[in-house]
């Protein structure tokens, strides 16, 4: 089967280079600001903005009189650029990307963190080095991580964090898919712990995080206090950036092996279909919902499903898995601070647990639906879900795995 990866990995550019990558990054700025600036006054006019492809024309007329500079950065890049404002365009228009709610394309500023530019056309990956176009051989740091043979190189995007450069290499690769002989689990991802499987197994949130968080704050108290544009505000904002790039480095890396392992292990994972714009209005928990990066969550598990055998189920977007009690069906007033749910029919159980074994059993209940459709499962929506859970197989899940096992390091998890 052929399947796109992203491999991200970091760049060593020389100082000839490092210049270049900063330009083509104000080249894809300038594109992205330019095209969006098009796009608005159109819609200001009442008609239809201009699509990518109409802005790259233009733009390619502009390059031969009076914008002359663009010559110097690779072609590729305003015109990805002018691509992504298309897409930021569509997910605007369509409310949503995922399950993230959008609004209007912004503006991109020179002073946001973050800067960066995606390049197509002829790249070659080499053991320790990468060749693009208008930048020449790229050093990089970890040798021999991308792949050099059987895969198709489709794409390249370089980003900039705190000083460092990073290449995700989009390539298209052959795999051979296993067969996954694992259970179904149900998953619940919460604040706290960071997952919960209806196995009783238990995900914590990497601790590091804790301590990263109270030096963010501190820095920045520290950086409110400086003179603004002084040298001390300048050093004490690449601090910042440095600490946020690592507490983001630390959460996908924990992530990534989470995901690995549930999809390698598992042949079916419900989860439920997140709507974080719906949980952001609480302002404590906004902090730690994007902490957790659910949506990364969600779409790592896809694609990795992919990789792995294993298939994802999305449970409806107000299926009550939380609310609902895993052993009578009853539904109950669980307020967020509650850890512990407990309901008339004597069932006492952590919070989460309860919420995973709610979705696992919405699974077995679906599984004549599952036998039917073979490997297409139908979406679930279309599901039939009896409103009462079948306690006897509740229990069953709980009792296979009794014990519950916390893991803080997803590498330990069993599978
Ligand atoms: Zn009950």
């Amino acid at each position: 089967m052929k399947v796109t990866r992203a491999y991200r990995t970091e760049l060593d550019p020389n100082r000839a280079q490092l210049a270049k990558l900063w330009q083509h990054a104000g080249v894809a700025r300038w594109s992205y600001n330019w095209g969006l600036a098009k796009k608005k006054s159109a819609l200001d006019e009442g008609v239809t903005p201009p699509s990518s492809y109409s802005l790259q024309l233009e733009l390619n007329r502009l390059k031969r009189t009076t914008h002359g500079w663009l010559y110097e950065s690779s072609k590729s890049v305003p015109q990805t650029s002018l691509d992504d404002l298309d897409v930021a365009f569509k997910n605007f228009f369509r409310g949503r990307r995922g399950s993230q709610k959008v609004g209007f394309p912004r503006f991109k500023s020179r002073k946001r963190l973050q800067a960066g530019f995606r390049l197509t056309g002829v790249i070659r990956v080499f053991d320790r080095h990468l060749q693009l176009p208008r930048l020449g051989k790229v050093r990089l740091k970890e040798a021999g991580y991308v792949p050099t043979e059987g895969a198709h190189i489709m794409s390249a995007t370089i980003s900039e964090r705190a000083g460092r450069w990073y290449v995700s290499v989009t390539v298209e690769e052959e795999v051979a898919v296993p067969e996954n002989n694992g259970t179904a689990v149900g998953l619940d991802v919460g604040v706290n712990r960071l997952a919960t499987l209806s196995d009783g197994t238990m995900v914590l949130n990497p601790r590091p995080l804790e301590r990263y968080r109270r030096k963010l704050t501190s820095t920045q108290r520290a950086l409110a206090r400086k003179r603004p544009g002084s040298r001390n505000a300048a050093r004490l904002r690449l601090r910042l950036a440095q600490i946020h790039a690592r507490v983001a480095n630390l959460r996908r890396d924990h992530l990534h092996k989470l995901t690995t392992q549930l999809t390698r292990t598992k042949s079916l994972i419900v989860i439920e279909d997140l709507a974080p714009s719906l949980m952001m209005r609480n302002r404590h928990l906004a902090r730690a919902i994007t902490d957790a990066g659910f949506a990364e969550l969600r779409r790592q598990l896809e694609y990795k499903a992919i990789w792995y055998g294993s298939r994802i189920l999305v449970a409806p977007r107000f299926f009550p898995s939380t609310r609902m009690c895993s052993k009578c069906g009853a539904l109950n007033d669980v307020p967020l601070s509650v850890r512990v749910v407990t309901c008339a029919c004597g069932m006492t159980l952590d919070r989460d647990l309860n919420a995973a074994l709610n979705l696992r059993a919405v699974a077995a209940s679906c599984a004549d639906a599952l036998n039917a459709c073979g490997e297409n499962v139908r979406p679930f929506s279309e599901w039939r879900i009896s409103e009462k859970q079948e306690p006897g197989l509740l229990r069953a899940a709980l009792e296979d795995g009794a014990s519950s096992t916390v893991v803080t390091d997803p590498k330990d998890f069993i599978g």
